[in-house]
């Protein structure tokens, strides 16, 4: 059913705790942690808890749920202090996009100078 645990899926097994990773913050349907491969000095994925493969099919299925992640994404900056210097949010969708996780997230990246157009 959509938005069940799927078995396979790394994201779900973080947020089941089966796999471990850094939490920075949690509510009732998201969960953030660190990038384990950081891109910045503030990398962070937030995550719905529910399993989608991306943001569209999330924003799609469950649009408060979407926006709870947009909200903690800048939560997320403002504890990390990058709220003031600018951060960016991206959702990678598709693997020629570079997405590798098939579990909605998006990353909140700050801290350093960010070039525009993103590569
Ligand atoms: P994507 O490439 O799908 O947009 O983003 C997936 C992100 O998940 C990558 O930035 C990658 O570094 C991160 N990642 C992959 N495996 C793990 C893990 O086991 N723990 C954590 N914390 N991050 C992971
Ligand atoms: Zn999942």
């Amino acid at each position: 059913m959509a938005g069940e645990p799927q078995a396979d899926c790394l994201f779900c097994k973080i947020v089941a705790g089966d796999v471990p990773a850094t939490v920075v913050r949690e509510t009732e349907t998201t969960v953030a942690f660190r990038d384990i491969n950081p891109q910045a000095p503030t990398h962070v994925l937030v995550i719905p808890r529910a399993h989608y493969p991306d943001a569209g099919t999330l924003a799609a299925a469950q649009p408060a749920v979407a926006a709870d992640i947009l909200r903690e994404a800048a939560q997320v900056a403002a504890d990390e202090k990058v709220d003031t210097t600018g951060f960016r949010v991206v959702f990678n969708t598709g693997s020629g996009a570079g997405q590798t996780v098939f579990h909605a997230h998006a990353h909140v990246l700050g801290g350093r100078g960010l070039n525009w157009p993103p590569g």
